[in-house]
């Protein structure tokens, strides 16, 4: 009799899981699982409440899915990664288990836990997958074997990798010989704190994960081009949230795609939204390739003499919402009351931060991760490296998004600002994006601040100070 231990991570699913499937292709083998949950570690990682509240959701259903199955699964709390390892070793200990499958993770520190449980379980065979990308790290290099640095050539080479074969889909596992559980299962907690989340908006379990990417795919990818931009029209999929935790794969969204549109690899419908999943590609192969991304250092090494002003009470008005910027406050209430934020509205927020404010791009970084659902570390460090012109390929520093007309181009009638700011319904179209010069004018009184500093003036600093950072002046 043998045993195998799946060991679940960010892979809270049952279709299309590799580390799942290898377990169960053993016949006879009895099947086991694990979820150790880390609330030390996740706090260490400023977690946000609504992500943790999420994957609750996804590990019950997670549960009575596995449990139908007849694979039990078992939950163990500990503080951080250095005592799961412990909880490893004795759970297999205890169960006699004869080989572990899991799902790599490629930040560094789960990549340092995942070396010492390999270590550690000397008499067990570890398997480790490649399951939360299309492609493995590493697999897309450049003719030198180094990892691209500029996104289009990536993506071309992906591209074509894919159109040589694509990475197939594994099945859900069938029912173990001795058929499904018939213990009555206890409900999972997570020990962490926790804030409710919109199960209208994001899918609260693997069934309803497969449905929305089936939807998005059918009914609205067509437009995906077209409407992407616009955070008053629900033009993306908002499966990022399901992504982050694995609730779904990246293979899955992929086949998906194709079967509805299946020249979209030729660059036809559904091409652009193929383009986004392979930037999400880019940031992990990233992150694996350059492992001081995780610890928060600068792509580019100069911008890291950026003389950042510290100013508690600026950052707390960005984060409350509160700069007297229209499309910025409404986006940063978007996000405080959904745990999600549109595409665009992240780049305007991002750039309002450190090139308006002049404050750290990781004070951003850290506060989005603590709010978002679909916090994800490299898709989230990649995004603020981006905004702030500290990344690879990312936007040139002199290039500084000007809050106003952003909100002109993306939320022209102020759609988007008038739902989350009703403070501001009153406001004819034509001055949403400047409600004071109106409300001044006509002798209204908006309860909504005035701007907290002049764009025109900001752009002038953050220029002088990147450049001084560039000349090692700073
Ligand atoms: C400052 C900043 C921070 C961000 N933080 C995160 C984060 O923590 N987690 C996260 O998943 N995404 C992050 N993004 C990327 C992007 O904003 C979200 O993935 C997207 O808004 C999610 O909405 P959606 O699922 O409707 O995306 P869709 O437009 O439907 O795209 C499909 C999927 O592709 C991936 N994707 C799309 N755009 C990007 C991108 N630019 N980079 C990486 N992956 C992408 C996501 O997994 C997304 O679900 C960030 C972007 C910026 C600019």
């Amino acid at each position: 009799m043998t045993t195998h231990l799946v060991w679940f991570r960010n892979d809270l699913r049952i279709h299309d899981n590799l580390a799942l499937a290898a377990a169960c292709r053993h016949p006879n083998a009895t099947v086991l699982a694990l979820y150790i949950a880390t609330p030390g570690q996740w706090h260490q990682h400023q977690m946000a409440p609504r992500q943790a509240a999420f994957i609750q959701g996804h590990l019950n259903s997670l549960q009575q899915a596995l449990g139908e199955r007849g694979i039990p699964l078992l939950v163990k709390t500990v503080d951080d990664f250095a005592a799961s390892i412990t909880v490893l070793r004795e759970a297999c200990e205890t169960h006699r288990v004869d080989a572990l499958f899991y799902n790599y993770q490629y930040e560094i520190n789960e990549r340092q836990r995942d070396a010492a449980v390999e270590k550690t379980l000397s008499n067990v065979m570890c398997q480790g997958f490649d399951d939360s990308v299309m492609l493995a790290p590493g697999s897309i290099m450049t003719g030198n074997h180094e990892m691209y640095k500029v996104f289009t050539p990536f993506k071309n080479a992906y591209l074509r990798r894919l159109r040589e074969g694509l990475p197939e889909c594994v099945r859900a596992p069938d029912v173990r010989p001795g058929g499904a559980l018939r213990e009555a299962l206890t409900a999972v907690e997570l020990n962490y704190p926790q804030q409710d989340f919109d199960h209208t908006l994001f899918a609260a379990d693997e069934k309803n994960a497969l449905n929305q990417l089936r939807q998005f795919c059918q009914q609205r990818v067509v437009n995906y081009d077209t409407d992407r931009d616009f955070p008053a029209i629900e033009g993306t999929s908002r499966l990022s949230a399901c992504l982050a935790i694995g609730a779904l794969s990246p293979r899955q969204c992929l086949h998906r795609l194709l079967k509805e549109h299946p020249q979209a690899l030729e660059g036809e419908n559904g091409a652009v939204w193929l383009s986004e999943l392979i930037w999400r590609e880019f940031y992990r192969h990233l992150m694996t390739y350059h492992p001081k991304l995780c610890r928060h250092r600068p792509f580019i090494t100069w911008t890291d003499n950026v003389q950042w002003q510290s100013n508690p009470v600026m950052l707390r008005a960005w984060q409350q919402g509160e700069t007297g910027f229209p499309v910025v406050d409404a986006a940063m209430q978007q996000l405080n009351h959904t745990g999600w934020m549109h595409n665009r509205l992240r780049m305007i927020v991002a750039s309002f931060l450190v090139k308006d404010l002049l404050i750290d791009w990781r004070e951003g970084e850290r506060y989005f991760m603590s709010q978002l659902i679909d916090g994800d570390l490299a898709a989230n460090n990649g995004g603020w490296q981006w905004a702030a012109s500290t990344g690879t390929d990312a936007a040139p520093y002199f290039r500084i998004f000007n809050p106003t007309t952003q909100g002109e181009r993306f939320d022209k009638k102020g759609e988007f600002i008038r739902h989350w700011l009703p403070a501001l319904a009153e406001v004819p179209d034509s001055d949403i994006h400047e409600p004071w010069g109106w409300a001044d004018k006509v002798g209204v009184k908006l309860d909504y601040p005035r701007p907290i500093v002049s764009h025109k003036e900001a752009r002038l600093k953050t220029l002088a100070a990147y450049e001084a950072a560039r000349k090692g002046e700073a």
